[in-house]
């Protein structure tokens, strides 16, 4: 007899800020199979190499499965009165700030939403952030400064919709593979011109009709002189800017002065000149142009800078919130998005309320019912770390990320773990930080959990259960709850599941709550259960009625005090930390098409490790000459902060001088080669997001035994 089909469950993939919508069921041999939603506006249903093989990472091999403490199973009930006594000792010994939440894009909306309501509204600290700070924060302060508020203002068909899209710092092809399908196909439809910006060439480079391989760190003399060539071609809209903006005169001051010509930006940046009029000539004729950028610009101690360099260019021209035009930012993690809405940042409040007005503090304080709340930024993840390192930080709390590998200047970080008093872990699988934890929770992963997430066009999807729970483990969101109430805090983390969480969320997220901000999901603050259940995808903000905006500032409205955006007036500076005889090579950082952040998941995938088994350090022929090194030959790389070993690939890739190496090693895989322990923690002072694209090296050839 045939078995019965099985349902499909409408879910979101876990990995990039594409967001793209999944069909998964269980088959009846007990596999997972997945295959792209064809109604999931994000993907049509398509899934890149990651997303078609989320089937093969559900198994339990290497799962958390029983809480430990002290590397010993323990009871849920013995653990979470363990971690809320040690968490509350701390704070009434040493105070609120002696405690700190390290979270994640990974986490669901909801989860996001409690863990800032505890830390921020209940215990009393700011002390909460993410390891989105390392992936989009100079973005996030970007928009504040520009539009007064966080706000993404295209959406994805703008890919589709543009005569000329500039990918600026981001290999789309590799690291949001679906919505560079979507451009390629309108490119063969339209003609779209593809213009990138990046050192390396990559292989979105390699498609590219104009390849700019800038030298680290010099976006901004780039799109300053890109602002300074639209006003001397007399293609500002002058109509916009006197309506809408203000401040061009001096940010155009500040950008004839980096860039009095072509030839002079050429210079700085290491490019050919007639490159550079090319790309200029190209976005002044384009009225539909946008710009997309990602990590390659955020990842910069001047990232919110170079942020600000782009939008300046799109205010200029008007060329924003209309169809195919305006500055993209693409997120890199499936929920960082979601992480700003709710407030996960330690400089965000909550729902796009800020530590800046007294009047949001009140706002907030009220509606959580937290007269005890944070009046104050916490910490941003480099200084956290820091805090957790030398005692101001005694007991640390890390859900689902490993910033034992992840974090720039990782050999500190892990030093940092060893030496905080309570360091408490909650994840799906063991992992490098997971070594350091005195208290392992085992956490719920996707296909077993059920949320929300906010991809990097602001779409609100579900993540859907498909699986049981295995073992015990318990999904994040109630793990949380279950330590508040044990904290005393029982009366504000009563919910009993997501839906619940959400529409309080929602009721938050309001107009009425938050004044004049643009990121409004009200509407959904009375969601039944069985509305949450068949949510459908949809981009806020969202009306009343349900209705919900696609691209915002179409009109020339933004959420300042007067309604206009703000030119920022930028200079070029250097990286921080130069090349010189000691450290000549200038090492970059990133991502592989087929992996994902700490390979906790996809390194698990034989057909993903199959194109690259191994991390390779790829550095140009003539530094391979200079070195005498040759294909496969061993290197040791290290920066000031750290060692490294990996195998050489000389590779066209590399302008002479610079090097790549993948985020994604750890000594769990390849000793000692993974970029973390030699990424610089040196970071942007406005966005406290660290230089991941940038640090001098020096390499040496290493004799094998
Ligand atoms: Fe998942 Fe991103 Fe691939 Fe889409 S593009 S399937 S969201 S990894």
């Amino acid at each position: 007899m045939q078995e019965p089909a099985v349902a499909e469950v409408r879910t979101t993939c876990p990995y990039c800020g594409v967001g793209c919508g999944v069909l998964a069921r269980v088959t009846p041999d007990g596999s997972v199979s997945v295959r792209g939603d064809p109604e999931h506006p994000a993907n049509f249903g398509k899934l890149c190499s990651k997303g078609m093989a989320l089937g093969e990472t559900t198994g339990l091999e290497g799962r958390v499965l029983a809480p430990e403490i002290g590397g010993r199973e323990a009871s849920w009930d013995d653990a979470l009165d363990l971690v809320a006594r040690r968490f509350t000792d701390t704070v009434g010994r040493y105070g609120p700030d002696s405690v700190a939440f390290y979270v994640s894009g990974q986490l669901l909306t909801e989860d996001y939403y409690v863990a800032n309501k505890l830390m921020k509204g209940f215990i009393g600290s700011a002390n909460i952030d993410t390891n989105s700070r390392l992936c989009m924060a100079s973005s996030v302060a970007g928009h504040r400064r520009a539009f007064g508020e966080d706000i993404v203002p295209g959406i994805y068909e703008d890919f589709e919709q543009a005569d000329l899209v500039v990918l600026a710092g981001s290999n789309t092809a590799w690291c949001h593979p679906i919505i560079y399908q979507r451009l390629l196909a309108a490119r063969r439809k339209r003609g779209t011109k593809i213009v990138v910006v990046d050192p390396r060439r990559t292989a979105t480079a390699e498609e590219g009709d104009l390849h700019l391989a800038i030298d680290p760190g010099t976006d901004v003399l780039l799109f300053n002189g890109l602002l300074a060539h639209l006003a001397r071609s007399n293609v500002i809209d002058e109509s916009f800017v006197a309506g809408r903006t203000s401040g061009l005169a001096i940010a155009l001051d500040a950008a004839a002065a980096d860039a009095p010509s072509i030839e002079s930006v050429a210079e700085g940046c290491g490019l050919n000149s007639g490159d550079v009029r090319l790309f200029y000539e190209l976005f002044a004729a384009t009225e539909r142009s946008i710009t997309v950028y990602s990590q390659g610009v955020n990842q910069s101690v001047h990232g919110t800078d170079k942020v600000n360099a782009i939008i300046n260019c799109h205010l200029a021209t008007g060329r924003i919130g209309r169809p195919g035009m305006g500055a993209f930012s693409v997120t890199g993690q499936p929920n960082a998005m979601g992480g700003r809405e709710v407030g996960g940042l330690a400089n965000q409040l909550a729902a796009h309320m800020s530590f800046e007005s007294t009047q949001d503090i009140e706002t907030v304080s009220r509606f959580w019912n937290a007269p005890n709340i944070a009046r104050k930024a916490g910490l941003k993840a480099v200084d956290l770390f820091r805090a957790a390192g030398d005692g101001r930080v005694k007991a640390l709390w890390i859900m689902g990320t490993n910033p034992a590998v992840s974090m720039p200047d990782a050999g500190r970080v892990r030093a940092a773990l060893k030496a905080c008093d309570f360091v408490v872990v909650s994840d799906i699988i063991r992992t490098d930080t997971t070594r350091f934890a005195d208290v392992l929770l085992p956490a719920a992963g996707w296909g077993e959990k059920s949320g929300t997430v906010t991809n990097s066009e602001r779409r609100i999807s579900r993540q859907r259960p498909f699986l049981p729970l295995p073992g015990a483990a318990r999904p994040d969101w109630k793990i949380v709850c279950d330590v508040a109430r044990r904290m005393g805090y029982g009366h504000a983390f009563s919910f009993d599941g997501p839906a619940a969480i959400f529409r309080e969320h929602a009721a938050l997220s309001t107009y009425e709550n938050a004044g004049e901000r643009l990121f409004d999901i009200g509407a959904f603050a009375g969601v039944t259960e069985a509305e949450y259940d068949g949510f459908t995808p949809v981009c806020w903000p969202v009306s009343r009625d349900g209705a919900s905006a696609d691209r915002l500032f179409g009109d020339g409205c933004f959420p300042t005090a007067d309604g206009r955006a703000f030119f920022v007036a930028v200079r070029q500076q250097s990286v921080a930390q130069a090349v010189d005889a000691t450290r000549p090579i200038s090492l970059n950082t990133g991502r592989l098409r087929d992996q994902w952040h700490t390979m906790t998941r996809t390194g698990r995938v034989p057909r993903l490790m199959s194109n690259a088994p191994e991390p390779l350090l790829e550095i140009a022929a003539e530094d391979a000459i200079r070195y005498e090194l040759a294909d496969g030959d061993l290197a040791s790389v290290s920066s000031p902060y750290g060692l490294a070993r990996a195998k050489v690939k000389v590779s066209s890739s590399q302008k002479p001088s610079s090097a790549f190496l993948p985020m994604h090693w750890s000594g769990q895989f390849a000793a000692n080669a993974g970029a973390g322990p030699l990424a610089t923690p040196l970071a942007d002072a406005v966005s406290g997001q660290p230089e991941l694209k940038h640090v001098p090296v020096k390499i040496v050839r290493e004799e094998v035994a």
